[in-house]
Order: structure tokens, then sequence, then C-alpha cells
């Protein structure tokens, strides 16, 4: 493909281009070790270097002017990130020293890399499959420690181990097709059977891979929690100790938080969309019952509604238990039993922050917190085309085995796809170029 070849040897800055202490630089490609050699002061000692391993020195201007004191990291072909021969430059975090390094670098013949180049040339030489390089994407935008676990875990591979066993059933369903394509109907000893079992266990496999993409949706994208209870049940309070600024208006006149409020935070570990929503009360003026009707359209499509109750006031009745926490509020002034808060002084927050945290790993989340979760959009269809084949291939089990093993090769190729063993030039384009450069 046109604009990721891999012949030509690239450069990037792997870190933000700022004042900083140190600033990386990554090159890779055929003959980069030769070539940073002619910029390079100890030309030979670097030519000589063992692979991974750091070789100090200067970088200079083509008049040889230095540029700056340099540690060079030196992975020879068949290693490193990108399996390509590769030079990672470490200087000074300066961007007058990298605007003078870039200059020398194009003269020396380094073309700038583009967007998620050096894992597209990771993923050309086979050092990962796409779901991999899918998990280095969201491993660099991650919002939370979990979202950032989950793509770690998919980086060492658990989702594409999943999709290769899956993928040998179906290899092992498919030669026993071919077998009754490859001889004449004489030879052939018994009458095919449609694998019922298998393709059961197979469906049920990728029916939890598609449920995982649920939970991979709150790693990603946030969690919706909302805050709920009467007026003054001081849920503004809560709110702005949850998101750690005052962001809600706090005040003793009920009725105050008129709309909704949300803030991205953090709990628990999730990304969480937190939301104060206007006081559960009616009688208000209009204004008001505008608020509590758009917080009810919020409760519908909550993951989890924290429901505060005030000392004294009674718990409500009309509650979805399964999606809410009830929580009793202002401990501080009388203890109202169970899981119990005061924004106040702080007390029961942590373990607020904790239950939260519980409540939305086992429910929803929970269902592909375990094994192996997909991450995307791309790879939700492919699983879904993928089942489609299987069923129809069920459905139609009376047809002859050459249709039947046209199924079976739909499947699989959904399959590939989702790694990348299939792939098509639009596919590489659209998902690499989401990567930000020097990655
Ligand atoms: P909201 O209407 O549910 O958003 O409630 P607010 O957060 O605006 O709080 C209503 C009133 O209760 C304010 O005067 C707060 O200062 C007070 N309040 C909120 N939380 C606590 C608490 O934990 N302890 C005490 N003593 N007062 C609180």
């Amino acid at each position: 493909m046109e604009s990721y070849s891999v012949d030509e040897p690239v450069y990037a800055l792997a870190t933000a281009y700022a004042v900083s202490a140190l600033a990386v630089v990554r090159t890779s490609g055929k003959g980069s070790i030769l070539l940073l050699s002619k910029a390079f002061s100890r030309p030979r000692k670097l030519l000589a270097a063992d692979n991974a391993s750091l070789v100090h020195g200067h970088i200079s201007d083509s008049d040889g002017t230095l540029i700056d004191e340099v540690v060079l990291a030196v992975y020879k072909e068949g290693h490193g990130y990108t399996g390509e021969e590769a030079v990672e430059i470490s200087t000074h975090g300066s961007p007058t020293v990298l605007r003078r390094l870039f200059v020398r670098l194009e003269e020396l013949g380094f073309r700038q890399a583009r967007r998620g180049e050096f894992t597209f040339r990771a993923f050309m030489h086979g050092r990962m499959d796409l779901t991999q390089a899918e998990a280095v994407e969201e491993i660099v935008s991650s919002r939370s420690v979990h979202s950032q676990e989950k793509a770690l875990e998919r980086l060492s591979g658990s989702l594409r181990r999943e999709l290769g066993d899956i993928r040998r059933s179906l290899v092992e369903i498919l030669a026993s097709l071919e077998v009754q394509l490859d001889y004449a109907e004489d030879e052939i000893l018994e009458d095919w059977l449609f694998p019922d079992e298998e393709v059961d266990g197979i469906l049920h496999r990728l029916g939890l891979l598609a449920s995982s993409y649920g939970a991979g949706r709150i790693y990603r994208d946030g969690a919706i929690v909302v805050l709920a209870g009467e007026p003054n049940a001081g849920k503004s309070s809560l709110f702005n100790l949850l998101v750690k600024e005052d962001r809600a208006i706090v005040s003793p006149q009920p009725g105050t938080t008129r709309d909704y409020i949300e803030a991205e935070c953090e709990i628990a570990g999730l990304p969480v969309r937190l939301y104060d929503t206007a006081g559960l009360r009616t009688g208000g003026d209009e204004i008001e019952d505008e608020g509590i009707r758009r917080a009810r359209s919020l409760f519908e499509k909550a993951d989890l509604i924290v429901y505060l109750v005030e000392p004294g006031r009674p718990l409500p009745d009309d509650i979805d238990l399964e999606r809410t926490l009830i929580v009793h509020s202002k401990s501080d002034l009388a203890c109202g039993g169970g899981l119990a808060v005061s924004s106040m002084t702080g007390e029961g927050v942590g373990l607020l922050i904790d239950k939260i945290g519980e409540r939305l790993h086992e429910g929803e989340v929970g269902q592909g917190a375990e094994g192996p979760s997909i991450d995307s959009e791309r790879q939700l269809a492919c699983i879904r085309s993928c089942i489609q084949a299987l069923e129809a291939a069920r459905d139609n089990r009376n047809q002859s085995v050459d249709i039947m093993a046209l199924f079976f090769q739909g499947a699989l190729e959904q399959l590939g796809l989702i790694t990348g063993e299939v792939t098509n030039e639009e596919l590489l384009d659209t998902l690499f170029s989401k990567f930000c450069l020097g990655k």
C-alpha cells in the first residue's frame, strides 16, 4: 500500500514536542544504523553495536556543528518494536535541538513517519496482529487505569489466542468438508454430518466476545453514574467531592440543581461520566419539572444510579434496585445505617468509591471483565458476520457439501479480518491513521 510503504527508513518524535528533560526520536527501517553513523561521533562503535545495546555519543550537522549529546538504543533486524533495524535517539528535550535533528535526519535520507507507521511496520513484520495494534492505540489514548490494563492484556494476545482457538475449530470442520469435496462420492466411506456440538460451542464463544464489547465500552467511553435523590439530599456536595472540584452549585435552597451537570472522573480505576441531577420532587415550577424529566431520561441510560437519602427521609419505593446503590447522606448529622457518607467530613466516601467500583465491575461490566474482550466496532462487526455465517450454515445443513464449505470459509474470513490475517488496504489505512505520530 502506498501511504505505508515499509521500504524507506523513517523517523518520528515519540515523546511530546515540548521542553522536557529528555526526548526520544525513533527511527526504523533497513539501513537506519548506517545512515545515522554518518552524523554520529563514534560511527564504528555504532556500526558494531549489538542488538538492544546503548551507544553514547554526539550527533552533528553536515558541517560538523554539534546538535546534541545523545544515547542511541540500537535494534537489529528481527528485534525491537517494529522488527526492523531501528535506532531510538534520546536527546535533550529542547524543541531547538529537535528541529535541527529532524533536518539532519531528512538530509541523511530518513523521511518523517506517518501516524501509526511504527505499529504498522510491527504488524507487517508479524510482530503483532491487528487486535494487538489496536490495543497499542488504546493504551496511548486510555483514560483510566482499567482501560489501560485491558488494552495491555490484549497486547499480550489474549484475544488473539481465543480467536486462534476458534479458528482452529473452524479449520477442522472445513477440512472434514474438503475431504468430501476432494474424493468422488463412491470413494467416501461415510456421509458428512453437521457438527452441531462444535458449531454450538463456537457460537457460544463468539457470543461471549460480542457481549464483551459492552464491557469494553465502559472501560473506553466511561460508565454513566447518576447521582439521584430528593432535593437537598446532598447530591451536589457529593458530586463536587467525587470530581474533586467545585462544579455543582451547592445550596441549602431545595431545587437548586435544575438541569443536570456532568463531569468526567475516575472512580475505582474506571473512567466515569458522573451526573448530578435535579432533585426528584414534584410540585416545583416548570423549569424544575423539565430538569426532573431530563434526570429521568438519564436514569434510563445510567450504568449505576447512586441514590442519596438524607437522615430521617424515607427510602424511595419505585427504584430499580439492580442498578441502584442506596447511600445515606450527611452521616455527620445522624447515622442512617447501611452505606453512609458525609460530604462534610469525607467519612464513608472511600467505601462508597469502592462500592461503586464493585457494582460497575459485577454488573454489565463484569461480563467481559474476565477473559478476552474485543474493543472496537470493527471487531464487533466481524464477530457478528462470523456468527451470521455459522448460523446460516446451521440453517442450511441439508445443502450440498460445497455450499456448506462456503459458509465456513466465510466465517473463517471474518475471523481473519479481525486479526489481520485477511486484510484490505482500506481497513489498514483507516485503522493506522487513528494513531498518533511516533507510534
Ligand atoms: P442537593 O440538592 O441534593 O444537590 O444537595 P446539596 O449538595 O446542595 O446540599 C444541600 C445542603 O446540605 C447544603 O446546605 C449542604 O451544605 C448540606 N450538606 C450536603 N452534604 C452534607 C453532609 O454530608 N453533611 C452535612 N452536615 N451537610 C451536608
